[in-house]
């Protein structure tokens, strides 16, 4: 398909900052893509612009009613200089699924695709190459109209924005402190949990300053409705291998569909290993702990890929995995995801798309 996108380059490139000084989103690139939404012309006027502060409405209702949603996904240089990214389909096709739930109209997914390539292009120089670096990309929506009228957006504006960032593990992969969280919620079934919206992180918030002042890297998040079934680890899907068998919570509604879970599934049973989605109760948990069987523990997330967990605070206890060290399996799904991502291993599953 052939879309017109209008493109205008920067006069003024910025410096590039030093591949060790990169962090996590503290830089952007030259350009973003930028496209509106009215209800006359629906989405229309896809462009590239030199990076720029947008000018909005203080009434815009992005600000009072939080109507907006985002993706996060990465493209990597490899050592042979292709530029790809990991399975950026499901990404769009789950911004579109967010905007459902908060009402907001879909995008050609083809289109958003075709537009990040585009950008990516231009601002290729700014993809790091050192081991662990990557660029990370931010395709959002905010709901643009001038109104304290608590009722859906008629404008809206969809972005790209892109991001140098380090890596993540800059001195290598390590496990990480577990709160489990018994006062707050972060979702229920019905609500916004399943969509990637701003409020779930807003809401989030004070139980991870929470754990924080106490040490923890994240918070454990369990259900809403019986504060016993085991649902996400902060911003992550969460994993744990209990006697030989690899579990995480079933898809319920609540819990946000992640693309790393999901390619770890497609892994796991690519590799004959035993996987289980359903509910996990954190009785199970501490009875899996009891019994020396609880082997593994790890989130999943774009930005980490795999987080081991050393040591989760539960209920009173505290609970030592895998000795507080990374296990086998998760050493061996973040080295085959990280190799995959670069370029270095084999692409059995067709994940990888090239920019160009
Ligand atoms: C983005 C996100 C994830 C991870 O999704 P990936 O697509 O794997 O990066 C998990 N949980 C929540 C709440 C998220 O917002």
């Amino acid at each position: 398909m052939n879309y017109s996108l209008d493109i205008e380059r920067t006069a003024a490139k910025k410096q590039k900052p030093a591949a060790d000084r990169l962090g996590f989103g503290k830089y952007y690139t030259d350009h973003m893509f930028i496209m509106d939404y009215d209800e006359e012309q629906g989405w229309h006027r896809p462009r590239i612009i030199p990076y720029q502060p947008i000018s909005l409405d203080p009434a815009a209702k992005v600000f009072h009613y939080g109507q907006t949603v985002f993706e996060g996904l990465k493209a990597y240089r490899t050592a042979d200089q292709r530029l790809l990214l990991f399975r950026p389909q499901k990404n769009f096709r789950r911004l579109n699924q967010s905007s459902a739930r908060l009402s907001i109209p879909s995008i050609d997914e083809e289109l958003a695709l075709h537009a990040l390539k585009q950008l990516i292009l231009i601002d290729q120089d700014w993809i790091p190459s050192k081991k662990g670096t990557s660029l990370y990309i931010r395709p959002f929506i905010i709901a643009t109209e001038p109104s304290l009228g608590a009722s859906s957006s008629t404008h809206y504006q969809f972005m790209i924005i892109l991001s140098p960032v380090g890596s993540y593990y800059a001195e290598g992969i390590h496990p990480v402190k577990i709160h489990v969280e018994t006062e707050y919620v972060r979702a229920v079934k019905g609500g916004t949990g399943m969509a990637k919206t701003a409020g779930n992180y807003a809401g989030s918030l004070r139980a991870q300053d929470d754990a924080a002042v106490n040490g923890f890297a994240q918070v454990l998040w369990l259900d809403g409705v019986h504060r016993k079934y085991i649902e996400e680890v902060g911003s992550m899907n969460v994993f744990f291998k209990i006697n030989g068998k690899v579990l995480t919570p079933a898809l319920n509604g609540s819990i946000l569909d992640g693309v790393v879970r999901n390619s770890i599934l497609e892994l796991l049973q690519h590799w004959n290993i035993p996987v289980e989605e359903r509910m996990i109760s954190i009785d199970e948990l501490h009875e899996a702990y009891d019994n020396g069987m609880l082997e593994e523990a790890f989130g999943t997330g774009t930005a980490a890929v795999i987080s081991p967990i050393g040591e989760l605070h539960s209920l009173g206890r505290r609970l030592v995995i895998h000795g507080g060290t990374t296990g086998e399996l998760s050493a061996k799904l973040y080295d085959t995801l990280t190799g995959i991502q670069l370029g270095e291993l084999q692409d059995e599953l067709g994940w990888m798309v090239q920019v160009s």
